[in-house]
């Protein structure tokens, strides 16, 4: 299995500065974003969201949306929503294209949901610190230690992992996932740990964790977050359970993304502090004018922000020219997506 800072190069691209509490601390990030990387000129006289709009009728397109993707894009997608709504999606469409706003792994469940249809990505290099952190070889070679154990992985994961694993789950569906199997059954899950704890609370078992973060989550600052609910005394703090466990510890919910987004509509509370990806912002203003939402801080020494620097990567400009272009396309070889596809539609038929 690799180690932390093997995970760390493999995820981040640089080596670890320091390894201090709450896993590595990351300086010196340089992330590319927004329309950065785009190869071509584009008519600035263009309107992006008409002529996305006549491209997606031309071609008979769909628009799939994370909620962790900039306000623009969450406005023009077709669907929006989680792994799992977005993955749910992805198999109820009838659509010719599906263009994927999101990461690589997200795209790639959506191929090996719909082989025949063509899904294109803005920009390939989207990708995600918890697939990255996880290679195929060593993820088989994990398993092979455990032969009789069944092994669950989150869907952030690449197609080659899936089709090694016996389930996929999400954040909304990983407690039932796991309680789905016979308790006498070892259970590994991959790739990230801590949702992997989160699981084995709620769930109540024992299981053999891949060590594996998101480096978004993992950034969140417990002492600054005990400062911001000092000073916002009403404030209710909401987590997703990707966050380290001593941040998980201070929440007042913990849940998945669209758990988070129903439970600020649900309380009386007018505060939350959202320990998420920011992204998800844009549809809380939205379901709930009348509150405030407050961004929980990150660690010092980070990026010092909590944007995912891979959802970023996407803009309407990479939308337009995939649509328009039919490329980047995203390919997963035949015989890892039929079977990838087996642990996929095994979740699905839980959900
Ligand atoms: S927020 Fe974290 S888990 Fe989600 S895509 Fe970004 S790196 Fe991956």
């Amino acid at each position: 299995m690799p180690t932390e800072p093997e995970l760390f190069r493999a995820r981040c691209g640089f080596e670890p500065l320091a390894i201090g509490y709450g896993g590595l601390y990351k300086t010196g990030m340089n992330y590319t974003r927004h329309s950065e990387g785009i190869d071509q000129d584009i008519d600035p006289s263009l309107d992006l969201e008409q002529e996305i709009a006549r491209l997606k009728k031309e071609k008979n397109a769909i628009i799939l949306a994370h909620f962790y993707q900039v306000p623009e894009i969450q406005d023009i997608a077709d669907f929006l929503g989680d792994s799992l709504q977005l993955a749910q999606q992805a198999k109820k469409t009838t659509a010719d294209v599906i263009c994927f706003a999101g990461v690589h792994f997200m795209a790639e469940t959506a191929k090996i949901l719909n082989p025949e249809r063509i899904v294109v990505v803005p920009d390939l290099e989207a990708g995600c610190s918890l697939a990255d952190g996880c290679p195929v070889d060593a993820f088989r070679a994990w398993r092979a230690k455990y032969p009789d154990a069944v092994a669950v992985s989150y869907i952030n994961c690449s197609a080659a992992v899936k089709a090694e694993s016996d389930w996929i789950c999400t954040s909304a569906n990983a407690v039932r996932v796991v309680q789905a199997i016979p308790p006498e059954k070892q259970v590994l899950f991959a790739p990230d740990r801590n949702l992997g704890r989160h699981v084995m609370k709620h769930a109540g078992r024992e299981m053999q964790l891949w060590p594996s973060t998101c480096i978004v989550h993992e950034t969140f600052s417990e002492r600054k977050i005990i400062d911001l609910k000092e000073r916002h005394k009403d404030a209710l703090f909401i987590a997703h359970p990707e966050c380290e466990p001593a941040v998980l510890r201070l929440a007042d919910y913990v849940g998945s993304t669209t758990a988070l987004l129903r439970f600020v509509q649900t309380q009386e509370a007018k505060t939350f502090i959202v320990g998420t990806e920011p992204g998800i912002l844009h549809q809380m203003k939205k379901a709930a004018p009348d509150k405030t939402f407050l961004e929980a801080p990150p660690q010092e020494g980070t990026c010092a922000c909590n944007e995912c620097p891979h959802m970023k990567r996407n803009s309407l400009e990479k939308i337009y020219l995939s649509l328009r272009d039919l490329s980047p396309r995203v390919e997963v070889p035949e015989q890892i997506a039929v079977r990838a596809l087996v642990p996929i539609e095994r979740m699905l038929s839980l959900s």
